[in-house]
């Protein structure tokens, strides 16, 4: 990858971090003020736990989301180290170049997408039982 597309690419990753991480306070306050809430609820007599349910699963929507998103986080923040050691665009796996396109559509992704498939269907089937 050309060394002006490389710096734009950094830009773009390390905009989306500051994004991320913002996005990821936020949602552990949100998470946080239900659980506070849940606690007060909690405290009075007669609580059926259908009362909150809601907010149960207001919480779960969000810690769930709250983890993909740390996840992309820890994606991006290894596709900024790979930057540093010149191994950017270079699949983690097989060691070829991943193509540009993909790149371009996800910079942050450490597998070409032979090998993306590979895992996938492997993760697939030690999930699957
Ligand atoms: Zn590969």
């Amino acid at each position: 990858m050309a060394r002006r597309d490389l710096e734009s690419v950094k830009t773009s990753l390390e905009a989306r971090r500051t994004e991320l991480v913002e996005d990821l306070e936020r949602m552990g306050d949100e998470i946080q003020s239900i659980g506070v809430e849940q606690e007060k609820e909690r405290g009075g007599l007669g609580n059926h736990f259908a009362d909150d349910g809601s907010s149960v699963m207001e919480a779960e929507r969000l810690s769930t989301m709250r983890a993909d998103l740390s996840d992309l986080l820890s994606q991006i923040d290894a596709a900024l180290h790979r930057m540093g050691t010149g191994e950017f665009g270079i699949c983690q796996r097989c060691h070829q170049e991943i193509g540009a396109e993909r790149l371009e559509a996800f910079p942050y992704v450490a597998y070409c997408i032979n090998c993306q498939t590979i895992l996938e269907r492997e993760q697939a089937l030690l999930s699957g039982g």
